[in-house]
């Protein structure tokens, strides 16, 4: 039986399979996932990833710049434990080949990032999520015991009496189903941005991890803050890295005005800021681009409304040596040279602070069952995640879960219940039925296309960069009929080589799963934090909610929304300032 189970192959889950092989080299470890590895959205990461290390800077610093970017909804006693580690692990990463930026005198270069205020970001150029997983991968190798299941997608947990004993996959490209018993499973499946129809995030980030867990009974945390990038280029959603903004790129409105210089950082405010407006925390630039929509001050596009990304001061020579990835991005999918013309850009949907239930150890309420990386929130980006915390996020707590899961295996030696046979065989004749209503004779029920539309049209209508009870009351409703009609989706499909409708079909009920806990999280959270702005209620109130909602799914289905306290270690509630000269 397989000690060690990880589903997902992007950074969180190599990084996993790293330290459970390390640990001990005689636990059997395996790697699902649904894409090749390095297909994962680790690898589109561009800006780099935070830890502390320039001379000048402190732990405590790193901590606070985290938490207060959270706007207090971090649990600190995690932050402490990630700010620590994540230079080791910058560190380690090195020793495996990654090649970070130096500075001329052989030093690491560090470059400066939203909402931090001391430069503590280590790049590789801005391909460093491509250089970390190659890195991962290219290490995972030297393992030749890891196994690996390459294209096979996780369907189901099977977990009986509140513990977890392995998965059902299918192999996409036969169509094969499995039951894979395993001592340990950890989830590293990555956000599920694609719940929104405008994203940053790859195709296959949609939420299947959250979702296996959540139907098996494990709570979901923080769902409701969903961080909007400021910089994505209209139409395709393809990220412009935060990089563009530290390297001294401006956003300017449809007057050529810097209109940042107007804001908190979010809110107007009649004291004109200048310095480094344009790193200021993703929540504040996000909501800040609504404010000068709202004042006529973006220009109208076939792809909606924009502001401009101005990078043409900082000439050719330094756009080529450090965000070379931008100018061949804005070459190849908007036909513009970045050194010579003005960037088009809006706010787009891109990372989720929220995800499964975890505590510092990745391990969830299910016995034997771990989360890290995006899919798990542990949780150290609170109501707004700062730009590179995320990637050493994963490395940190993608070891920290590995160790974890490996200790909990060699404890755990029982065989599997009988119970688990009969899931499986439950599952494959569920994935079957489903493969079936592809059969020609089936014209009936709506397009799994046309049921995704809208659903990312009714998430983002209610849970976009600004929020109103009212509309997000609908959309919970809305969001239960769409599941409904889901069930009932038709499929053209009934083939086993390859059937990737099955798999959209598969995915859209994960996502509708998701988009429903974070609607109701959001109608509960009667506040304004982060990335929650409500309309009808704009103000922080930490009496009724300095705490994290918990979403359990109730039996007919339904999510059921609780609140969870934070911990507080040394940094009591504030006020966020940013960019005060
Ligand atoms: C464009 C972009 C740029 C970014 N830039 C930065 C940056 O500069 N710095 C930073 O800190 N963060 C950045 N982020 C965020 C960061 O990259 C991600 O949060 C992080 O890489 C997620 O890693 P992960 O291992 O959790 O998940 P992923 O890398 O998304 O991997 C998920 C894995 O799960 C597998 N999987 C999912 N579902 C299933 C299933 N049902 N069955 C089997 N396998 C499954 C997939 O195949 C995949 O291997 C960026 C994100 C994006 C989208």
């Amino acid at each position: 039986m397989i000690d060690v189970l990880i589903v997902g192959g992007g950074g969180a889950g190599l990084r996993a399979a790293v330290a459970v092989a390390e640990t001990d080299p005689a636990l059997k470890v395996a790697v699902v996932s649904k894409v090749y590895p390095m297909r994962s959205h680790t690898v589109s990461a561009e800006g780099g990833a935070a830890g502390v290390i320039a001379p000048g800077d402190t732990l405590d610093e790193h901590c606070y710049d985290t938490i207060s970017g959270g706007d207090w909804l971090c649990d600190q006693d995690a932050v402490e434990a990630f700010v620590a580690e994540a230079p080791k692990e910058l560190i380690q990463l090195e020793h495996w080949g990654c090649p970070w930026s130096r500075e001329s005198d052989g030093r690491v270069a560090v470059r400066p990032f939203g909402g931090m205020k001391k430069m503590r970001t280590w790049y590789a150029a801005d391909k460093t999520g491509f250089h970390l997983l190659h890195t991962l991968f290219q290490t995972t190798l030297k393992y030749q015991d890891i196994i690996r299941y390459d294209e096979w997608y996780v369907t189901k947990l099977l977990v009986d009496d509140g513990r977890v004993h392995g998965v059902v996959a299918t192999e996409i490209r036969t169509g094969r189903i499995e039951t894979i018993p395993a001592r340990t499973v950890i989830l590293a499946t990555g956000g599920c941005g694609r719940v929104f129809p405008f994203t940053t995030n790859a195709a296959v980030k949609t939420g299947d991890g959250m979702a296996l867990a959540y139907r098996e009974g494990a709570p979901l945390k923080d769902m409701e803050f969903v961080q909007y990038h400021p910089t994505g280029l209209p139409f395709t959603g393809i990220l412009i890295t935060e990089a563009a903004r530290a390297e001294g790129g401006w956003l300017i409105n449809k007057d050529g005005y810097r209109y940042l210089q107007d804001y908190d950082l979010g809110k107007p405010t009649p004291t004109p800021r200048l310095r480094s407006m344009e790193l200021g925390p993703r929540d504040r630039l996000s909501q800040a681009f609504v404010h000068e929509q709202r004042q006529g001050r973006t220009v109208d596009t076939p792809y909606g409304p924009v502001v401009y990304l101005d990078l043409r001061h900082l000439g050719e020579a330094k756009i080529d040596a450090r965000i070379p990835f931008v100018r061949e991005l804005c070459r190849s999918y908007q036909n513009l040279d970045p050194a010579t013309d003005l960037i088009p850009v809006r706010p787009v949907v891109h990372y989720m602070m929220g995800g499964v239930h975890t505590d510092l150890h990745g391990a969830t309420p299910i016995a034997g069952l771990y989360a890290a990386g995006e899919t798990a929130c542990v949780s150290i980006n609170g109501a707004n995640r700062l730009g590179s915390n995320s990637l050493p996020e994963i490395l940190v707590f993608g070891r920290r879960a590995g160790i974890a899961a490996a200790a909990f295996a060699k404890e755990h030696r029982e065989a599997e219940p009988p119970a688990v046979r009969s899931q499986g065989e439950d599952e494959r004749r569920r994935l079957e039925r489903a493969r079936e209503g592809g059969r020609p004779r089936n014209g009936r029920g709506e397009r799994i296309a046309d049921l995704r539309e809208r659903m990312q049209h009714t998430l983002e209508g209610a849970a976009g960069i600004y929020r109103t009870g009212d509309v997000l009351a609908k959309a919970v409703d809305t969001l239960a009929e769409l599941r409904e009609r889901a069930e009932e989706a038709r499929m053209e499909d009934s083939s086993t080589a390859f059937n990737t409708e099955l798999i959209n079909l598969l995915e859209l009920r994960s996502m509708l799963e998701i988009a429903q806990t974070i609607a109701a999280c959001a109608l509960n959270r009667e506040e304004s934090r982060g990335a929650h702005q409500r309309t009808d209620f704009s103000a922080r109130d930490d009496a009724a909610f300095l705490a994290h909602s918990l979403v359990h799914r109730a039996p007919d289905g339904t999510p059921s929304v609780g609140l969870l306290p934070v911990t507080i270690t040394r940094w009591p509630p504030g006020e966020r300032v940013y960019g005060r000269d």
